[in-house]
């Protein structure tokens, strides 16, 4: 009977070796990167075509390679980081494996240029076969490209997703990276243009400029890390990063913990984003449970469970933070404006206004008056201020105020002296097309009067536009008392509901309202 087992080629054990690490461009990009960092790069640069798998290329000033190790480089369980068993349970790099550079020249057009700083190297191969091994000029550092990933391996190409869905799982790749070692820079290039560029940095900041803003810091013995807003809790895992000695690695443990932690701040389906560095000797974890190093598995998991839900639970103690980013408050609010404010409530008689209604100004936050008014009432004091100029301009009402020095401004035409005048606008010509207006209305401020000016023109001299334009683009901050003045002009109006574009200026504030806002929905 003839022998029906044989011993499988090097290339094909390298290219069935692949399918565990190189899953695709990502996963390539995470393999080259770590070796960057292994040889202790300041900056990498990426650069991609075609979402990846056209082209991908990994160029480091780390400590480069010279021509025999470069050739070693390439044969699979060839690693510089491990020389015996022993070395597993105290390892300091991110590879060790060395399968990474073997299984990626495997299922591609490979080619690595790399130098120590004297002459340097280069290689390529065609689907792990070596084509090419010549000198070359190049700094010290090593420059990886991978081309036509997967050209030898049909049914893997099948599967390989849109290239750029390949380029964004790359790109959010390279930023998760980059988290963990703000001493180093990097940029990368999608076909041909810079789409990122992450310059050394301290760490939380990087972490809050790649990520957005953290609201609390996690602290235990050997674990930091920056925990994002309960309420931005997702529906995914995808906002949970966790570095152990610095490896990028996935543990449903600790992300059970950190979920712990949270306790009820978060619904039971929600997941919570955070970035969490463990350091732990590097003989309670095992970094070898998975090809691509993914996973980890840890020797004490009680006592990493606890220290994770502990610090993340302490973060949260301690006097609520609601906010993210303050607000920005007017100054405190007197209880009643109307009986301590002599001027204002002089001011409101001269206009006819009635102070007598039990109403309450709370607070101005951002341009909206907060009112207590059977029930909490909430208004747009810009869409206020539109309509009320609207009707005053519009019955020429306001009472006009004479100005100091007239105020002088071009205009197009001849013709439009007579429709300012109708609004209450008192001016005249000099010359042909320089306009002096000498009273305006109480409501217009002389110095945003070219502003409602230009409004108007735009508007095609429609009052109605020109308010509300006006009035939306104002940057004008208005103060108590003017908020609460403005809210009584408009109670006056006779559409004192909408503005004249036709948006609502103020509503109650219901119950429901404030539940959807809660639930964030
Ligand atoms: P591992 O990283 O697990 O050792 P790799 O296949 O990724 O295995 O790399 C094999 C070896 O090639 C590494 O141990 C290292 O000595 C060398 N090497 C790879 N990439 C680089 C690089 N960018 N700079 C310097 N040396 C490198
Ligand atoms: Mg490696």
């Amino acid at each position: 009977v003839p022998q029906k087992i044989i011993r499988l080629p090097e290339e094909v054990i390298n290219r069935i070796a692949a399918g565990e690490v190189v899953e695709n461009p990502a996963s390539i990009a995470k393999e080259l990167i770590e070796n960057s960092l292994d040889a202790g790069a300041k900056r990498i640069e990426i650069a991609i075509e075609g979402g990846g798998s056209a082209f991908l290329q990994v160029e480091d000033d780390g400590c480069g390679m010279g021509r025999e190790d470069a050739l070693l480089s390439l044969e699979r369980h060839a690693t510089s980081k491990i020389r015996t068993e022993r070395d597993l349970l105290a390892l300091s790099t991110m590879g060790f494996r060395g399968e990474a550079l073997a299984a990626i020249a495997s299922v591609s057009r490979f080619e690595m240029r790399t130098s120590e700083g004297g002459e340097g190297t280069r290689i390529e191969a065609q689907g792990g076969a070596m084509a090419a091994v010549e000198p070359c000029a190049r700094n010290r550092g090593t420059t990886v490209s991978v081309r036509d990933l997967f050209f030898n391996v049909p049914a893997r190409k099948k599967f390989m997703k849109s290239a750029s869905a390949n380029g964004a799982a790359l790109s959010r790749m390279v930023e998760t990276m980059a988290l963990a070692c703000p001493e180093v820079s990097f940029s990368l290039k999608v076909d041909g243009k810079i789409a990122l560029e992450i310059d050394r940095q301290e760490r939380k900041k990087r972490i809050e400029g790649l990520l957005g803003p953290m609201s609390h810091e996690a602290k235990g013995a050997g674990l930091w890390g920056l925990l994002a807003p309960p309420d931005e809790a997702k529906l995914q895992r995808r906002g949970q990063i966790l570095f152990v000695n610095n490896r990028l690695v996935f543990s449903p443990l600790i992300s059970r913990a950190v979920k712990a932690g949270y306790g009820t701040r978060i619904p039971d389906n929600a997941y919570p984003s955070f970035v969490l560095f463990l350091e732990i000797a590097p003989d309670s974890v095992d970094v070898n449970v998975h090809p691509q190093k993914k996973e980890v598995r840890f020797s004490e998991e009680g006592k990493i469970y606890r220290l994770c839900e502990e610090a993340v639970a302490r973060a949260f103690e301690g006097p609520v933070q609601p906010f993210s980013r303050p607000l920005a408050f007017s100054e405190p609010l007197p209880f009643s404006l109307a009986e301590e404010s002599p001027p204002l409530l002089h001011q409101a008689s001269s206009l006819g206004l009635d102070f007598q209604v039990a109403e309450r100004p709370l607070a101005i936050v951002d341009g909206y008056l907060f009112l207590q008014a059977e029930g909490l009432l909430l208004v747009d004091l810009r869409l206020a201020y539109a309509r009320v100029l609207y009707e005053s301009l519009k019955e020429k009402q306001g009472a006009a105020q004479s100005l100091m020095w007239p105020l002088e401004t071009e205009v197009e035409e001849e013709g439009m002296v007579e429709e300012l005048q109708a609004m209450g606008i008192e001016c005249r010509l000099i010359g042909k097309r320089r306009l002096a207006v000498d009273a305006l209305p109480a409501l217009l401020e002389p110095s945003d009067f070219p502003d409602f000016l230009q409004a108007w023109v735009e508007g095609k001299k429609r009052l109605d536009l020109a308010a509300s334009r006006y009035a939306k683009g104002t940057k004008r901050v208005f103060t108590a008392d003017e908020a609460y003045l403005l809210w009584k002009q408009l109670l006056k109006c006779r559409d004192s509901l909408y503005d004249p574009g036709g948006r609502r200026i103020w509503k109650r504030v219901e119950g429901e309202h404030l539940k959807s806002f809660l639930e964030g929905r």
